[in-house]
């Protein structure tokens, strides 16, 4: 599954799922765009990659601010080419109760879970239409078929996002670029472990009996990255371990 140096944004890539992705993409050689506001976990993940062979770049970048991701985009294709891969994965998933959530806490979430990856997608689009080659894969959540408990405004802006990739992908159809997302389901990472959940008693409850692992979703990713993948758009790789189906 060779992605011939095709040049790929992974946004939050540097914990988690996002270096899992970014890591496997390399491995995919692909040269990687590590995108996060988190300037010590960008850097450790192009360390990773770079250890593994593969080429990277590490950009601090807040992904809910237009200037900042139109600038983050310049910098990529100055020092890497044109986008052809984009993986929209940062997010944040605060827990508060319906009545608790302030307006600002609300347009937090909906900014850099919905809008970001509504922005970026504008910025790096033309350079994969203009290839008639793209490739767009949205880090959606399997909450928005279960809902979750005191995540009204990630809940909604993962299913915001999920309605963004199934209308571009009908409206791209034609391009060359696809659209699809990949809702996690319990995968082992940071943002799993601040959750107010007991991670191993919860994890018997699952049909696998065990959360996922960054890489799971990584792989899922790889896939719809792929050459492989081309009559693919639209679509939903739900990685969950078997817990929600259809
Ligand atoms: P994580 O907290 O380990 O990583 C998220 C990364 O996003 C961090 O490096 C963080 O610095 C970065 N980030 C946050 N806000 C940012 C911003 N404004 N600009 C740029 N970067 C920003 O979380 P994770 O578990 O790896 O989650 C990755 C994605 O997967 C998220 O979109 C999350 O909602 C989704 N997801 C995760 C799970 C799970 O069980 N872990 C389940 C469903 C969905």
């Amino acid at each position: 599954r060779s992605l011939n140096g095709k040049v790929a944004i992974v946004t939050g890539a540097g914990s988690g799922i996002g270096r899992a992705i970014a890591i496997r993409l390399a491995e995919d050689t692909a040269k990687i765009a590590i995108w996060d506001i988190n300037a010590e976990g960008a850097a450790e993940t192009a360390r990773l990659v770079e250890a593994a062979g593969g080429t990277a770049i590490a950009l601090t970048v807040d992904c809910s601010d237009k200037a900042a991701i139109q600038a983050a985009a310049e910098e990529t294709r100055a020092k890497l080419g044109p986008v052809a891969i984009l993986v929209n994965n940062a997010g944040i998933a605060p827990f508060t109760p319906f009545m608790d959530i302030d307006d600002d806490l609300f347009d937090k979430v909906i900014h850099i879970n919905l809008r970001g990856p509504y922005l970026l997608t504008k910025e790096v689009l033309p350079d994969m239409l203009a290839a008639g080659w793209g490739r767009v894969i949205n880090i959606t959540s399997s909450s928005v078929q279960s809902g979750s408990f005191a995540q009204g405004h990630y809940v909604s802006s993962k299913g915001g996002l999920m309605g963004m990739t199934k209308a571009l992908a009908l409206e791209f159809a034609a391009s060359g670029v696809t659209f699809n997302m990949v809702p996690p389901g319990f995968i082992d990472t940071p943002m799993m472990r601040a959750a107010p959940i007991d991670v191993e008693a919860f994890a018997k409850t699952l049909p696998m009996k065990r959360v996922g692992k960054p890489e799971d979703i990584a792989a899922a990713c790889a896939y719809l990255a792929s050459e492989e993948a081309s009559y693919i758009t639209g679509q939903t790789i739900s990685t969950n371990g078997g817990r929600y189906m259809g």
